[in-house]
């Protein structure tokens, strides 16, 4: 599981995650909801590795991760631009951690083509990013999370680029990869059917707080406060 305890990040003296206290279990959907700049990305990427936090611990599967390299947390990170290599196919573009981690290439292949597999780009491997849809480079994302086999997934916004209908769909095979993969997901959004559909526990931030975490049921019928009826679209 990932257990954040009282986690802090201040950036200066500006402090931009206050005393973060949350526990995920294994195999849980996790959605962050709450308006921009109160602190969604700046917690995914604490619990990444990708920025240090200032008072705190995390664990992951019962580690202590506080202080590890986002490599060796077990985690893998998909990001809202998707981040590909123009010039390298979507073949290496899926290898390239592994090339970076100097995998044997035979590893390397089989992890390729089962994340190719598993997110239907079997047909595109050859193919440049820039002849892709929106909707195909955004698998090509999760495939390069998907080969390195993480305890975690972490998703910032991941479909937010994307038009209406992909998003729809694209939020569909995001729930079957969870459902396949059995693996922790914790995902960033700002669309409110996301986060009601695809997760089993909603966390609604406020201010670098957390201001109340439930299932989508439990913070629909019950909202804490006017904020949180807000984020959820309950009627209160
Ligand atoms: P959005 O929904 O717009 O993506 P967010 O909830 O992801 O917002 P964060 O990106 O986590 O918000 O930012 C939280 C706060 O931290 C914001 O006030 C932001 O300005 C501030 N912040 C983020 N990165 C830095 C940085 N490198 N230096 C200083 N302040 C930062
Ligand atoms: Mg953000």
């Amino acid at each position: 599981e990932v257990r954040l305890n009282g986690v802090e990040k201040a950036y200066g003296d500006v402090k931009v995650l206050h005393d973060i206290k949350l526990d995920i279990q294994n195999r849980e959907f996790v959605v962050f909801v709450g308006p921009s700049g109160c602190g969604k990305s700046t917690l995914l990427r604490s619990i990444a590795g990708l920025e240090d936090i200032t008072q705190g611990q995390i664990s992951i599967g019962g580690r202590d991760v506080t202080y590890l390299e986002p490599a060796d947390r077990g985690v893998a990170m998909v990001f809202q631009s998707y981040a590909l290599y123009p010039h390298m196919t979507v073949y290496d573009n899926i290898a390239f951690g592994l090339k970076m981690a100097k995998k044997p290439k035979a590893e390397i292949d089989r992890q390729v083509q089962n994340a190719a597999r598993i997110l239907q780009l079997e047909p595109l491997l050859q193919r440049k990013p820039k002849a892709l849809s929106g909707g195909q480079r955004q698998r090509v994302a999760i495939g390069r999370a998907i080969v390195h086999e993480p305890e975690v997934f972490l998703f910032d916004e991941p479909l937010s680029n994307l038009d209406a209908s992909l998003r729809v769909q694209m939020r569909v095979e995001i729930a079957k990869l969870h459902a396949d993969l059995k693996a922790t997901m914790i995902y960033v959004t700002h669309d409110q059917v996301e986060a009601m559909t695809l997760a089993d526990k909603i966390v609604v931030l406020n201010k670098g707080r957390i201001e109340q975490v439930g299932s989508p049921l439990e913070l629909y019928r019950h909202p804490r406060n006017r904020f949180v009826a807000g984020f959820i679209g309950s009627p209160q």
